[in-house]
């Protein structure tokens, strides 16, 4: 049976020979060879208002509901990428960390006091005194 494919990415029309039994994904594979496509994303074909992507590469045509003289599009699929959240505690964060857990005020002039890591301190500007932790 033979179908038609606009490839929304080029502006082409292909006209396949294809068999019910082939998979969306072979089909999909055999216009990014032709084409030239990249090969590194991913794409989907559009029959109406249905779509078939990655998921449903191992489907045929038959079973897709894909017939002789459909028009399909092709058309990238955009994925969602998963981007790993990595929690970077670097020196320089910690002992502002420490600061905003627990502000200190000197206790002889109530200055706010800043956290000395070096020292494992806290320290009073004004009073020019160091303070256990
Ligand atoms: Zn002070």
């Amino acid at each position: 049976m033979e179908i038609v494919v606009l490839d929304k990415l080029s502006d082409k029309l292909i006209r396949m020979e294809v068999q019910p039994k082939h998979t969306i994904g072979s089909i999909i594979e055999t216009i990014i060879d032709k084409q030239k496509l990249d090969k590194n994303k991913s794409y989907k074909l559009t029959l109406g208002n249905q779509s078939f992507g990655r998921n449903q590469y191992l489907l045929s045509l038959q079973k897709a509901g894909i017939k002789q003289g459909d028009h399909l599009f092709l058309e990238a699929e955009i994925v969602p990428e998963i981007v790993p959240k990595v929690k970077e505690v670097t020196a320089e964060a910690k002992p502002e960390e420490k600061e905003a857990e627990h502000m200190k005020f000197c206790v002889e002039c109530g200055t706010k006091m800043k956290w000395i890591q070096q020292y494992e301190r806290w320290y009073c500007y004004k009073c020019h005194k160091y303070q256990a932790a």
